[in-house]
């Protein structure tokens, strides 16, 4: 890696879960980083004059460093993610990390995961390091997308809620039902399905920990909630993948 060639990993899977929606892997040319399950990478490629490079929550299991996988959403007026849907598997990318503290607490409480849009990677990290540790913490995950096929990992986070083995709740909510005729779960935006999930699975300030991830606004309608039902700022965990308040 040299600056004029900044690239130290390879893009080593690409699924796209819906148009402009891809869950992407990244394999390390290098020497690979360890991470804690929540934490991020940055990735980056050329721009027209230089790196460009963002944060990207790492959605895999810590346990596994052959590759890095990521979730992300193209933002047409972006600058990283419509350079990133020009390339395919086997093309250069730089990766940097780790880094973030958005880390699952050590806390014995129930965790009540709530993701907007592609804040379901660093849950599916978490999830995915437990289970490969054969450990298990009490989870309540909540992911709200706006079609029913932005909801990624569905078939695998259902069958594991289903199963015994480990104990997860899961609910995926659609905020455009109409665009998904078939559709019989839950609908709205994620924070408004909060109040009622916490009443459902007896969650409260006394026994649960939530850890919020995604659009900014979806964090600070949660917080106001949790704020309301007597859950202390620790209690409430955050990762925010853009400022409040900038629009795209
Ligand atoms: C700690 C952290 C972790 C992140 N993890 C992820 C991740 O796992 N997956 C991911 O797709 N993005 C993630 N992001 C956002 C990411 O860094 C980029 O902002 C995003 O990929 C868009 O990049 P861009 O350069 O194309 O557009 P940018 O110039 O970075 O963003 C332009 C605008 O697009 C909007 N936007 C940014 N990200 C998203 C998004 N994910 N969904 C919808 N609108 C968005 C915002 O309004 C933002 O201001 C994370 C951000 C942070 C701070």
């Amino acid at each position: 890696m040299t600056d004029d060639y900044p690239y130290n990993g390879r893009i080593s899977r690409w699924e796209e879960v819906a148009p402009g929606l891809a869950i992407v892997a990244v394999q390390a040319l290098e020497e690979p980083f360890e991470f804690q399950p929540g934490q991020y990478a940055t990735l980056g490629l050329m721009g027209p004059e230089k790196l460009i490079q963002r944060p990207m929550s790492i959605s895999s299991s810590a346990d596994d460093l052959s590759e890095y996988e990521f979730f992300i959403r193209r933002v047409e007026t972006g600058g990283l993610t419509p350079l990133l849907w020009q390339r395919s598997v086997g093309d250069p990318i730089n990766i940097k990390g780790p880094k973030g503290k958005f880390l699952l607490q050590d806390d014995g409480r129930t965790c009540l995961f709530v993701a907007s849009g592609t804040g379901l990677a660093p849950f599916m990290s978490m999830i995915e390091t437990l289970r490969s540790r054969n450990q298990s913490r009490d989870i309540v995950l909540l992911h709200g997308v706006s079609h029913e096929h932005d909801l990624a990992w569905r078939a695998e986070l259902s069958e594991l809620a289903n199963g015994d083995g480990f104990p997860l709740r899961y609910v995926g909510t659609i905020s455009r039902p109409q665009h998904s005729p078939g559709w019989a779960g839950a609908t709205g935006r994620v924070e408004a399905i909060v109040s009622d999930q916490l009443d459902a699975h007896g969650l409260d300030a006394g026994n649960t920990t939530i850890y919020l991830c995604g659009n900014p606004d979806m964090v600070s309608a949660v917080e106001e909630i949790a704020t309301v039902r007597g859950f202390a700022p620790e209690q409430v965990r955050k990762e925010l993948y853009w400022p409040k308040g900038r629009q795209h």
